[in-house]
């Protein structure tokens, strides 16, 4: 069993900059190490979240197609679920409630998840469309993205906090992805307004970070010139 404290991540954040959207985890392997998570497919194929062990997919349609054990994803953050009582929020926009949860956390040097079910007056997410091979970049894919909107929606806001200091590694500050209950609307989140909700939270002193070393792509890749932190400010805030 998993020590419930560990955050394990398949791929870093900065693999995708460059095109390394070769599937590298399957599914199947991935839940071997939580039963909840974010990701994306092979060629940025839709968003990803996982839920009590359960794998959604929001494809650049918006529609929520449930995953198999054989997909294949480059990147993806899991854990085992083990939340906490947080805190019920009422009237919080998106950049209000990720510095409330981060100000609240007393954990800002350390990894952490929120799960915040409730009420939205205003959900935006996007899911990119599948790229194939030779793959374009990040910046380049991400133009490529279907946005959604809703006005009113009950769902699930998942998010992950990791340190500035990782940033390139994951996405430095807050990374949410949603799925409404209906499955009317999610992937990831660009912008929302909470009008009330119960979040609860698990905090992590343990990242485990595990590479891709049988892609030999990933493994010849010079990192030098991709400019990792601003193609990630672009592509994914
Ligand atoms: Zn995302």
């Amino acid at each position: 069993m998993n020590n419930k404290n560990i955050l394990y991540q398949h791929g870093t954040l900065a693999l995708l900059v460059p095109g390394l959207l070769e599937g590298t985890i399957t599914m199947g392997e991935l839940f071997s190490h939580g039963d909840t998570g974010i990701g994306t497919g092979q060629g940025l194929d839709g968003e990803l979240i996982m839920l009590d062990g359960v794998p959604y997919q929001i494809d650049s349609t918006g529609t929520v197609n449930l995953v198999k054990d054989d997909f294949t994803l480059p990147f993806a953050t899991t854990h085992s679920a083990s939340f906490n009582e947080f805190s019920d929020f009422n009237n919080l926009d998106m950049s209000s409630f990720e510095q409330t949860i981060i100000e609240k956390s007393n954990s800002q040097n350390t990894f952490f998840s929120v799960i915040t079910k409730g009420e939205f007056s205003k959900m935006k997410t996007r899911a990119v469309a599948k790229s194939n091979k030779p793959y374009p970049t990040l910046v380049q894919t991400a133009k490529e993205q279907s946005i959604f909107e809703s006005d009113r929606v009950s769902g699930t806001l998942l998010t992950y906090y990791s340190p500035e200091v990782f940033h390139g590694v994951a996405v430095g500050g807050c990374h949410s992805h949603f799925l409404a209950d209906d499955h009317s609307i999610g992937g990831h989140v660009l912008d929302f307004q909470l009008e009330h909700g119960k979040s609860e939270i698990q905090v992590f002193d343990t990242l485990e970070q595990h590479l891709p070393i049988n892609n030999s792509e990933y493994m010849n890749h010079n990192f030098d010139n991709d400019s990792i932190g601003s193609a990630i400010d672009e592509a994914e805030k």
